[in-house]
C-alpha cells in the first residue's frame, strides 16, 4: 500500500489550486444548462430537469438554476472586463483581474444590474475595493452602489463667476445665471431618456419583451427628446434687451427665450444685440 505523498506547497500554490477548482463551477453550470436546454435529462430517464438535478446530483432546482444564471454573469463579466477596467480609474493591476468564482458573487452582481457591461463595471469596482482580490457579496453590493451613483449623479454643478457665464452668443445678465446653472438638470433628464430608449430596445430583443410594440415607444421617446430640447432657456430676449418688461410679447417679461422662440423670431438686429452683450 502506497501512501499519498504530501508535497509541501506554498500558500500561493494551494490557493491557485483552489481558484482553478472554483472556476470549474461555471463549467458545471454550462453543462447543466446544456442538459436543460437539450432536454438530455429525458435520456437519463427523468421527466423534468428538477427531478434530474435532485436525483442524479442531489442539487435542488434552486441551486441548479442559480448556478446557470451565475454562469451567464460570469461570461458577461469575462467578456466585458477589459472595457470596464479601461473605463474606471482603477488602481488594480489591469492584467490580473480575478473573475467571479462563487455563485453568491454572481448573484450580487446580477441583483445590481442586468446590463452585461455594467455587470463588468460593478465587478471591477468590487475587485478594486477588495484590493485586487476576490470580493465578497457585501463588497460587490457596495461597489454596485458606487457605480450606480457615478452613473446617475448629475454632472457636478459648476459655480462659475456670475458675470462670466455665457450662452452661445455672449455673457448672460446676472439675474439669468441661476436659471442657466440648472441646465445641467435638463441634460441629465435627456440622458435618462436616452438610457430608457436603449433599455427598451434591449429588452424588446429578448423573449420577455418580444411583444413590446417599439413603434409607439420610439415615437413617444422622440417627442420627449424634442420637448426637452425646445423647452429650456436658449438665450436672452433680444426684443426687450434686458429691460425685462412684463409686456414683452416675446419673453413675457422673463428675459429669456427658448430655442424655438429664438429661431422663430430671430432678426439680424437681434443677433447683433445678442453678440454685443457685455
Ligand atoms: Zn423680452
Amino acid at each position: 500500500m502506497t501512501e499519498i505523498q504530501r508535497i509541501p506547497r506554498t500558500l500561493k500554490d494551494n490557493e491557485a489550486v483552489i481558484q482553478r477548482g472554483l472556476t470549474q463551477v461555471w463549467e458545471v453550470a454550462a453543462a447543466l444548462a446544456d442538459i436543460r436546454e437539450q432536454r438530455q435529462y429525458r435520456e437519463a430517464g427523468f421527466k423534468t430537469f428538477e427531478d434530474y438535478c435532485q436525483e442524479r446530483w442531489q442539487f435542488n432546482r434552486d441551486y441548479a438554476s442559480k448556478l446557470i444564471q451565475g454562469a451567464e454573469v460570469f461570461s458577461n463579466v469575462r467578456d466585458n472586463v477589459n472595457k470596464a477596467v479601461n473605463n474606471l480609474s482603477t488602481r488594480v493591476d489591469k492584467t490580473d483581474i480575478p473573475l467571479p468564482s462563487q455563485e453568491a458573487q454572481t448573484r450580487a452582481v446580477r441583483q445590481a444590474t442586468d446590463d452585461p457591461q455594467e455587470q463588468a463595471a460593478v465587478w471591477v469596482q468590487a475587485v478594486e475595493d477588495a484590493g485586487g482580490e476576490q470580493p465578497t457579496a457585501p463588497q460587490i453590493r457596495e461597489a454596485a452602489a458606487k457605480v450606480t451613483a457615478s452613473k446617475t449623479a448629475p454632472p457636478p454643478a459648476e459655480e462659475p463667476e456670475p458675470a462670466k457665464l455665457c450662452d452661445q452668443f455672449g455673457p448672460l445678465a446676472l439675474h439669468l445665471v441661476p436659471l442657466w446653472s440648472r441646465l445641467a438638470e435638463v441634460k441629465e433628464i435627456e440622458r435618462v431618456v436616452r438610457d430608457l430608449k436603449k433599455r427598451i430596445k434591449t429588452i424588446a430583443k429578448t423573449e420577455v419583451g418580444s411583444r413590446i410594440n417599439t413603434t409607439p415607444v420610439d415615437a413617444g421617446i422622440r417627442a420627449i427628446e424634442q420637448a426637452l430640447k425646445l423647452g429650456p432657456p436658449y438665450t436672452e430676449c433680444f426684443k426687450c434687451q434686458r429691460k425685462v418688461q412684463g409686456d414683452c410679447n416675446l419673453c413675457r417679461g422673463t428675459g429669456w427665450i427658448n430655442e424655438s422662440e429664438y429661431s422663430g423670431r430671430r432678426t439680424e438686429g437681434g443677433d447683433r444685440w445678442l453678440k454685443g452683450r457685455e
